[in-house]
């Protein structure tokens, strides 16, 4: 039996690279040679067992990027020698929000690396119709960032830009950067972002992005720019409960909050400032397939590459894992083809 290297969860706080079988594809799959693979948030409460649907063993990872080896038969415009990145989402096809249009809000939504096995792995075998294609020319590290791109990209696409000259990104991780980075590509006049860690700050800076500390000093800011009225719109992508404390403060009435940050347990919302100026407060979950295509189109124009702070071969997974999970640093790569000497 062939065998490969793939970054398994195997119970609570187990993350190890370890050989597993070869996938073997079906009829409407596909095998892809992973060429990078990157940590997200939501891998932290995969590893720590708090996942509710995550069960090990499973080889996370939906965050990639490879090319086709084999597939069963060409479908559709695809070929093996394809670059791909693979729209991650497995849809119920049946409930309201799928049957309406909006199979990324399912009722049951699973993903693969959290369902199924994901693309953490020198190989990953997935459904043909997940795959998109990407430009031969993109690097595999920023071909691993269209995920993350999609989410930011979808979060912008959840309120129209039109007339917004003050946009306020809270949280200072990979989505808020790319957040601020997409909101400014639109060509919205003052982007300002904001985050407790000082490198993270730094980070931004790099970016060309006008970068705040967290609190007293991201208000005055966006006041001083919205001469005291507030932003236009607000983008919430800390998840914290200070930022959702906070953040009904810092827009102008009949502002719009888009909440991208995944929060972990329920927080305190000022409800009488939503109700006083008339606050329209959207959430804004993954990505759409049209969200992915913008990405990949968008993803050569943006700085994406002082993004991704740090990178591992398959076999230090563990390490890099730790690395990332201190949250210090932004965006952490896996690069499979890597071999360590
Ligand atoms: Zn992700
Ligand atoms: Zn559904």
């Amino acid at each position: 039996m062939k065998m490969m290297l793939a970054a398994r969860y195997l119970g609570a706080d187990r993350l190890e690279a370890e050989e597993i079988p070869l996938p073997v594809i079906g009829d409407e799959e596909a095998l892809i040679q992973v060429d990078a693979c990157g940590f997200c948030g939501s891998d932290i409460s995969i590893i720590a067992g708090t996942h509710p649907r995550a069960r090990a063993p499973l080889t996370v990872g939906h965050e990639l990027c490879g090319r086709i080896v084999q597939m069963k038969s060409s479908s559709g415009s695809l070929r093996p020698g394809d670059r791909v990145t693979t729209y991650p989402l497995i849809s119920c096809g049946d409930c309201h929000a799928c049957t309406h249009g909006n199979p990324h809000v399912c009722r049951q939504l699973q993903l693969f690396g959290f369902d199924a096995d994901g693309g953490m792995a020198e190989f990953v075998k997935l459904p043909v119709s997940s795959l998109m294609r990407l430009p031969e020319e993109m690097p595999g590290t920023i071909g691993a960032l269209i995920e993350p791109l999609a989410v930011a990209v979808h979060g912008v696409s959840r309120t129209s830009l039109e007339d917004v000259q003050v946009a306020a990104v809270m949280g200072g991780g990979p989505i808020g950067l790319l957040t601020a980075l997409v909101a400014r590509s639109r060509g919205v006049p003052h982007v300002v972002i904001s985050d407790i860690l000082p490198s993270r700050l730094e980070l931004a800076r790099s970016l060309g992005l006008r970068a705040v500390s967290a609190g007293a000093d991201l208000k005055n800011l966006v006041m001083e720019l919205s001469h005291g009225d507030g932003a236009d719109v607000l983008f919430e992508c800390a998840g914290s409960a200070s930022s959702a404390r906070e953040m009904t403060s810092l827009v102008r009435s009949r502002g719009v909050i888009v909440n991208l940050g995944v929060f972990k347990k329920p927080v305190e919302i000022d409800m009488q400032a939503i109700n006083f100026k008339e606050i329209e407060v959207l959430g804004s979950r993954v990505y759409e397939r049209k969200d992915f295509q913008i990405a990949i189109d968008l993803a050569m124009q943006l700085p994406l590459e002082k993004i991704v702070t740090h990178s591992f071969s398959l076999r230090d997974v563990a390490t890099a894992f730790s690395q990332f999970k201190r949250g210090k640093d932004c965006k952490v790569l896996i690069l499979p083809g890597e071999h360590e000497s």
